[in-house]
């Protein structure tokens, strides 16, 4: 093969071929490019000025996709510049676009790769190392969200995740148009929140805020109310039912240490039972259910409210939704469930922001969805020690999948 066609396969545009070296032994490619002769125009790899005149000239040798079973690098001649605000700098090239000795496509086949398989398996598939991968991941990522336009912020969710005993609590802001997580914070505090109004969003972006979707906590709230005033808070379903799950939790655990002995042998392990909806449960799965019921009519009538509470959400109009509401509390007398009647307290004293769910017609489910993809990824990756890693990787998740559904409609 000559040179010339070398400079074809390869195809960096602007750049040609004058040598190549195949090693069959070791199944490897390197070409070595210079620029063509028309391709003059230097940038300050410092400001991105552009400059006629070269400083001197070096070579890099970078990893490009692989031509066929070779393994292929390209050695690249690069010149340095003189530039009037940094002095003397290397030239920047699209084709490589970071100081790591990979070509962009290469970068881009590692980040789409990592899209669906674990950075391990990526690793393997490419003959890098894990960390090379994660860095290359995260250079993908960002580029991505640089080139991105950001809609304004409307209708926020704010939800919080427990990572476990030592990191606590991460606080996640989402855009609920758009589907996905704008934002993490540590802890689960009112200056959490507030780190996100003050440093994320300009005094014109917090005015543009109309309703924010949060949990009853109560950190969250004083937040809200201090920088975005006029914002509408809305307790939804997603979080009103985890609390109700709680409360079933919590009678299940009460009957369960009233019980004691032979009794327990039945229940232990059989929570997560409760935590599903009865729907989704095979026919194995629902008679030990019933059996469990049959032992505990209490822990039965409490799995019944929960399940009850949530056609609240169907209610569009307030005043409906209200009286849902009533008549929900009202079958609460005479049970003797004291979870359930603190949950109806909860209620009460947050009518408010629950009947706001009427006035403000926020999305519902997303908050569910940004959540759940947040933890699976943190199943998947284990150790996101980089958070900015875990959000882009969480937004480049939510985006893709839009793109995904926007697809299949078009089809
Ligand atoms: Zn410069």
């Amino acid at each position: 093969m000559r040179e010339t066609d070398w400079t074809r396969v390869l195809g960096w545009s602007g750049y040609r071929v004058y040598q190549h070296e195949i090693n069959e032994a070791a199944k490897t490619l390197k070409l070595w490019v210079r620029r063509t002769r028309g391709n003059r125009k230097l940038i300050c790899w410092g400001c991105g000025r552009k400059l006629a005149e070269a400083y001197d000239s070096y070579e890099r040798e970078v990893r490009d996709l692989p031509c066929f079973e070779f393994r292929t690098t390209v050695v690249v001649e690069l010149y340095r510049v003189r530039c009037p605000d940094c002095g003397v700098k290397s030239e920047k090239v699209p084709l490589l676009p970071s100081k790591a000795p990979f070509s962009k496509r290469f970068e881009e086949a590692v980040g789409m790769a990592c899209e669906s398989a674990s950075v391990r398996r990526v690793a393997r598939q490419f003959g890098v190392a894990a960390s090379t991968v994660r860095a290359i991941d995260l250079r993908y990522l960002r580029r991505w969200a640089e080139g991105r336009r950001r809609p304004a912020l409307g209708q926020m969710g704010v939800d919080e995740i427990y990572l476990g005993k030592k990191q606590k609590f991460l606080t996640v802001v989402t855009h609920l148009e758009t589907g996905e997580p704008l934002w993490f914070g540590r802890e689960r505090k009112k200056e959490t929140l507030d780190e996100f109004f003050e440093k994320q969003l300009s005094a014109f972006q917090r005015s543009v805020v109309r309703a924010a979707c949060v949990d009853m906590w109560e950190p969250f709230r004083q937040s809200l109310e201090q920088w975005v005033p006029q914002c509408r808070i809305v307790y939804d379903k997603f979080h009103i039912l985890q609390h109700a799950s709680k409360a079933v939790d919590e009678v299940r655990r009460a009957e369960f240490f009233r019980k004691g002995g032979a009794a327990r042998d039945l229940v232990r392990g059989k929570r997560w039972l409760l935590l599903t909806s009865w729907l989704h449960l095979d026919r194995g799965k629902r008679r030990q259910l019933n059996a469990l019921f049959a032992l505990n009519r209490r822990i039965l009538k409490a799995d019944l409210l929960k399940e009850s509470l949530s056609p609240l959400w169907n209610y569009t109009y307030e005043g409906a939704m209200l009286r849902y509401l009533q008549s929900w509390i009202d079958q609460l007398r005479w049970q003797r469930l004291k979870p359930m009647e603190k949950l109806a307290g909860m209620l009460l004293d947050h009518l408010e922001g629950i009947l706001n769910y009427c006035r403000t017609k926020v999305p519902m489910g997303v908050i569910e969805a940004v959540n759940g993809n947040i933890k699976a990824l943190l199943r998947r990756g284990r150790g996101y020690r980089d958070m900015n890693y875990l959000l882009l990787k969480a937004q480049r998740l939510a985006a893709t999948k839009t793109e995904f559904i926007a697809l299949q409609k078009a089809a």
